[in-house]
């Protein structure tokens, strides 16, 4: 007897540790057993023996249409249903076993609910990673190839612009290349969703006229949709004219404008976005501080994990993570303090930069080269002819291969000044060009030209056999320019051999071999 016992109450003990909700129900749908996570689950703390499993389950009149007892019962296959419980707020899988008598006579079921929200949810945000990066891979094809397209009319525009006097003909190409400037932007944004890293040419920024602009684009955010629900939500910027960060323009653009959209959302209320700035020790600080709900410790440690939200389906929890990788890229770092029902600061810091006066640098170089010989390899023709245009109307000479093969032949018995190749290319890459190039010979300068954004892993290719990146699509002025300062490298390379010829010369006695 006592062993009985004994064995009763381990399987007990099992049926009511488990965390599934298990039901014995009779042929009439009446519950007449039941585990501890039934009551706890669907009694809301209740018994649940002796009502009917439609009405605890289902909170329904009758038994359910989508009843899977019967399926069960005539295929002997349990077939698990889902469904979602819309007081509960959770997802449940639900199975159902008839038990018969020999006979095969219905004597009852048993049905086991198990809550499965947390793999729905982590099932629809893996879609959604999926999707994001199908959508990655094919937003950067497409922008790669515009980026081509684009080098091919930007650069006839300004090839043209230099030959024709014509002031009408003059004012129409303007407008045809801004044009042209305007996709150029658009491609970049649409590498800027999909999320590709950039090559890391960061520049100096000025943050009054980011941050102002940042105002700017977001106004539909913070007054249109504001002004509609009849509140008023008011940003204050107040920074310094002078101040100016390290970094790349349209990644902080990026950044900030999620840390508004933020803000906006934390104030449904209305409320104040100030922003302003202060610089210590080479590092700016920028504060953005809102008078919005806030943050409680549990949200604010988890408010950069990727698809954390407490938006709902509005949200998708991708904004501050976003923002964390833009600031880490740019060897800043960002501090959020906050208190429910008080507001939120988050405070970014970046290294502070020098001011750049964009018209000296863009300024071109009027400097003469002697005329090099320069070999430029491309997969499109037509952007071969673009280059090879602009760099005989420098003055130089041009030899160019669609055939990287045929190149690389071709680099091995003759020689070239200056070698510039695509990135992408079939069959071999830009960074096995400029490989073999420089095995062949170190000091040649290479320039990579690319369309598309370069990864930060391919980082460490760049730097030891690149010497110059292009990126697509490219002005005159940027090749030109590019072009001069891998002239001075070929022209510094002549006079070093020329002294060291005119050295050894002079003291025979300690020859040593280059
Ligand atoms: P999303 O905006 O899509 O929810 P984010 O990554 O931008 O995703 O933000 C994650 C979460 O961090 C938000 O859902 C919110 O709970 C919290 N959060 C971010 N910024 C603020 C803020 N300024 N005030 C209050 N909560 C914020
Ligand atoms: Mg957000």
């Amino acid at each position: 007897m006592d062993r009985l016992r004994k064995i009763k109450d381990k399987y007990e003990f099992i049926f009511n540790k488990i965390h599934d909700v298990i039901v014995l129900c009779n042929a009439n749908f009446g519950i007449v057993e039941s585990n501890r996570p039934a009551e706890v689950v669907f009694g809301y703390g209740m018994p649940v023996n002796g009502k009917k499993c439609y009405k605890v389950f289902r909170r329904r009149g009758s038994p359910c249409v989508d009843c899977p007892l019967q399926a069960t019962y005539d295929t002997g296959k349990v077939v698990p249903i889902h469904f979602y419980d819309d007081k509960l707020e959770e997802y449940f899988e639900e199975r159902t076993y008839p038990i018969t008598e020999e006979n095969r006579t219905l004597v009852g079921y048993i049905i086991v609910f198990r809550n499965i929200t947390t793999n729905i949810e982590i099932g629809n945000k893996s879609a959604l990673t999926k999707k994001l990066i199908a959508l990655g891979q094919i937003s950067s094809g497409v922008a790669h190839d515009f980026n081509n397209v684009l080098t091919g009319v930007l650069g006839r525009i300004q090839l043209l612009k230099r030959t024709v006097t014509d002031q009408e003909v003059l004012r129409h190409l303007d407008m045809i290349e801004k044009s042209a400037l305007d996709g150029a932007s658009k491609v970049a944004r649409i590498q800027e969703f999909a999320r590709m890293p950039k090559s890391r040419d960061f520049q100096s920024v000025n943050l009054k006229n980011l941050v102002t602009d940042v105002i700017e684009m977001t106004r539909p955010k913070w007054k249109e949709q504001s002004d509609h629900k009849g509140i008023v939500i008011e940003p204050i910027v107040e920074i310094k004219e002078d101040i100016y960060v390290l970094g790349d323009s349209s990644d902080l653009r990026n950044a900030f404008t999620n840390i508004i959209f933020n803000a906006v959302d934390a104030m449904p209320e209305g409320g104040i976005i100030e922003i302003w700035a202060e610089v210590m020790n080479n590092i700016t600080r920028v504060y953005f501080r809102d008078t919005g709900i806030g943050m409680s410790d549990e949200v604010k440690e988890k408010i950069f994990d990727p698809f954390f939200t407490t938006k709902g389906v509005k949200g998708t929890g991708l904004g501050m993570s976003e923002v964390y990788g833009i600031i880490r890229s740019h060897n800043g770092k960002i501090e959020v303090q906050s208190k429910v029902g008080r507001g939120t600061t988050i405070i970014i810091s970046l290294p502070s930069a020098r001011r750049i006066d964009r018209e000296i640098v863009a300024k071109k170089e009027e400097i003469k080269f002697f005329p090099l010989n320069i070999m430029a390899i491309d997969d499109e023709e037509y952007i071969l002819e673009v280059i090879r245009d602009i760099l005989i109307d420098m003055g130089h000479q041009v030899t160019t291969f669609s055939n990287v093969k045929e190149a690389l032949e071709v680099f091995r018995s003759e020689s070239y000044d200056i070698v510039l190749t695509d990135l992408g290319m079939p069959e071999i890459s830009g960074f096995e060009v400029a490989k073999t190039v420089k095995s062949i010979d170190r000091e040649t300068p290479v320039i990579l030209l690319t369309g598309w954004n370069i990864e930060e892993r391919d980082d460490r290719k760049v730097a030891s056999y690149v010497d110059y990146v292009l990126r697509k699509p490219f002005s005159m002025d940027n090749l030109c320019s590019i072009i001069n300062e891998s002239a001075k490298k070929v022209m510094r390379r002549i006079r070093e051999k020329g002294e060291k010829k005119a050295n050894n010369n002079s003291d025979t006695d300690n020859f040593s071999p280059v």
